[in-house]
């Protein structure tokens, strides 16, 4: 029998949200806690806990999807590369199954934004959508009809540690990443490096929001990082359409609130796209802050 809700949990660095939809996506239970500190064994019984919480409150069984930073190797569950580092390593998809006595599934949080806006959100009834989350780093996820791409390496779509594409001769070799290579994607389009852009550009230090409440307002050095940041994202975006032709790319992460992203970098992006149009919509996300935890819960499908 299908089970009558969907779980999905999303496992962060500083709290657990947990989330139960039904199966037309309306939200049935939301809450979050803090994620025990540097303890796995903890995290896991706090995961538990919610789920049977919920699952008894609601009076019903449900499916369980995960979300969480890092890379899951589809063959062990075994994490990687996630910032809870107490997780790295860990059987953490074995021990859930174990806790929960049912069969979990886990995904990268870009991954589960992606398949949030591909569900129900932006990006609902597209074959196929690549979800781009911009903040403090940059990931990426590939939906196709509402299924994951995961790749026998887990890094579909991830193209932050690619090198920004068509750099301009100002642009190179670009800044140090911590990735080890230098003038990678997210070196330019995350948070931290359109604020190092304008600081070396202008010499002043800004916060990226107030470099965009300042473009708004007319200051044109804001205003030109912006444009800026729009051409290089087209560049990046334009790599990837080459590559996948989505049909839908949903901007998620901090940067993906900058209204003007979504006029202004398809009308540049077609400079690189290799073809005579492009079909492809650039769209904000639908479910905001709430994709991940959504996307977690969509792990089952509908
Ligand atoms: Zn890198």
């Amino acid at each position: 029998m299908k089970p009558a809700i969907r779980i999905g949990i999303d496992l962060g660095g500083t709290k657990i949200e947990i989330i139960a939809l039904d199966h037309e996506g309306h939200t049935l239970i939301r809450e979050r806690v803090d994620t025990p500190r540097d303890d796995y064994r903890a995290t896991i019984a706090a995961i538990r806990q919610l789920v049977l919480d919920a699952e008894a409150s609601l009076n019903t069984t449900g499916t369980v999807g995960i979300g969480t930073p890092g890379a899951i190797s589809p063959a062990t569950g075994l994490l990687k590369n996630s910032n809870s580092v107490c997780l790295n390593g860990k059987p953490l998809l074995q021990d859930l199954r174990l806790s929960l006595k049912r069969e979990v599934r886990i995904a990268n949080d870009a991954n589960c934004f992606a398949l949030s806006e591909a569900t129900d959100g932006a990006a609902s009834g597209s074959e196929v959508v690549l979800g781009v989350i911009i903040g403090t780093g940059t990931g990426a996820g590939i939906v196709v009809r509402e299924h994951v791409l995961t790749g026998p390496d887990a890094i579909a779509g991830e193209w932050g540690h690619n090198p920004l594409p068509w750099p301009e001769l100002d642009e190179l070799p670009g800044s140090d990443c911590y990735c080890g290579r230098q003038g990678c994607i997210e070196t330019w389009l995350s948070g931290p490096g359109m604020a190092r852009d304008h600081l070396h550009v202008t010499g002043n230090k800004m916060t990226t929001h107030d470099i965009v409440l300042r473009a708004e307002a007319g200051d044109p050095a804001c205003d030109a990082t912006l444009r800026r940041y729009e051409r290089r994202l087209a560049r990046g975006l334009a790599h990837v359409i080459n590559v996948l032709d989505p049909d839908v790319i949903v901007l998620g992460g901090g940067m993906g609130n900058i209204e003007r992203l979504y006029a202004h970098v398809p009308m540049l992006w077609g400079d690189w796209v290799f073809s005579d149009q492009v079909r492809t919509r650039l769209l904000p996300p639908a479910h905001g802050d709430s994709s991940g935890v959504r996307g977690a819960a969509w792990l089952w499908g509908r």
